[in-house]
């Protein structure tokens, strides 16, 4: 069997060294704050957080980049497409995760408080307040604004509420979302905030930064209107990627990142040994086989791949035994081609559950970095051959 590292330092002897020093906490922090901050309700990415993450990438001096292109609000679709290589539609690595955040619609209001009903899964059990806004879109300003701040709260009957804290009358057009400032311990490493899932966004956007000076074909598909609510069928969440996903040629490899969940609740698993700053996790399914799936080809290179990147500071964990949810790029990834892997960052309280959602960031530093690594695999002959059969 072929060693990957030393296919990877083909493509550039320093690249480990690259890693280390352009990849690090800070860094992904600079990214992660102003972007975990601001608001985006599903349907509101392009005027939130794509404005955002556009500035960010302006501000580091690489959106001008011959080999970049960043479009931030694809065809009007709401999705990102930041791709990077000269080809239009040929990318041989989909890089997927979602921008936009859990939220609610605001029904007509009953006893001076308003029901809502969830453009999500509602995990928020009775008796638990948690602070939150509601954003309008104003046609003066052309930006979304703040219409009015209080609490969703859930009653024994499971129908929840949003309690103003003013007077202004709140309306249907309207969408409810937490508000929660990201905090960042350094000494752990634990962040909290609105994680789900700009933490995997951003690992994927470094991760570009990167791969931007090097011979590849990706499209980071950056989606808005994955979170949906809960039905019987795939599609009644993970709505958004498949706008974009369509239009472009079938890809090698598939690479979907989401939170992967660390807690035992719900019926839902956390995996057996891994824990939070132990590093990026993988998982061969989703959501028991329903969402994406990875081929046994594919798997044996990623344990392959993680036994090799862990002396170099890359943490890459098998995530046994864990749950792992569907998300946009599994779900839209597999209509599409068989090769998927499912990465993501161990997560708590992904829909602010019992608390703001937490992660680590020694994860998603070594997420980012493995990422770099796959996209550069997916084009190596070894690739071709193990996971293509070419
Ligand atoms: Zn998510």
């Amino acid at each position: 069997m072929t060693d990957i590292v030393p296919l990877l330092n083909k493509w550039d002897p320093m690249l480990f060294n690259r890693l280390r020093e352009e990849i690090t906490e800070d860094r992904l922090y600079s990214y992660l704050k102003p972007l975990s901050d601001t608001a985006a309700p599903s349907q509101t990415v392009p005027w939130t957080r794509a404005r955002v993450l556009r500035q960010l990438i302006e501000r580091d001096g690489w959106l001008h980049h011959p080999n970049v292109h960043f479009d931030g609000n694809y065809k009007g679709t709401g999705n990102v497409a930041l791709t990077l290589g000269p080809k239009f539609t040929e990318k041989r690595v989909w890089m997927i995760a979602h921008l936009d955040e859990v939220s609610y619609f605001i029904e007509p209001a009953v006893g001076g408080r308003y029901p809502l009903t969830p453009l999500c899964y509602h995990f928020i059990p009775v008796g638990r307040r948690v602070r939150s806004q509601a954003l309008e879109y104003s046609l003066d300003k052309r930006e979304y604004i703040v219409a009015g701040y209080g609490d969703i709260v859930t009653e024994k009957d499971g129908t929840i509420f949003f309690e103003p804290e003013g007077k202004q009358p709140l309306r249907a057009g309207q969408r409810v979302c937490f508000c929660h400032e990201l905090t960042w311990d350094r000494t752990t490493g634990v962040v909290q905030g609105s994680l789900d899932d700009i933490a995997g966004v951003v690992p994927l956007v470094l991760a570009a930064s990167v791969l931007k000076d090097y011979d590849v074909e990706v499209l980071f598909a950056l989606s808005d209107e994955e979170e949906g609510p809960a039905g019987a069928g795939n599609q009644t969440f993970c709505r958004g990627v498949a706008r974009v996903l369509n239009d472009y040629d079938i890809p090698d490899l598939v690479f979907d990142v989401d939170g992967h969940s660390a807690d035992s609740r719900g019926g839902k698993a956390a995996p057996d040994t891994l824990k939070p700053g132990q590093g990026a996790s993988f998982a061969e399914k989703g959501s028991q086989g329903r969402g994406g799936i990875t081929p046994p080809t594919l798997y044996e290179l990623e344990r392959k791949m993680a036994a090799e990147l862990r002396p170099l500071g890359i943490d890459l964990q098998e995530n046994v035994g864990g749950y792992v949810s569907r998300t946009d790029g599994g779900v839209n990834g597999m209509m599409r081609t068989a090769n998927v892997v499912l990465l993501g960052y161990l997560s708590s309280d992904a829909h602010y559950d019992t608390q703001p959602t937490t992660a680590n960031m020694k994860d998603l530093v070594s997420l980012a970095r493995a990422a770099v690594c796959y996209a550069l695999l997916a084009h190596t002959d070894l690739y071709r051959e193990v996971v293509l059969a070419r």
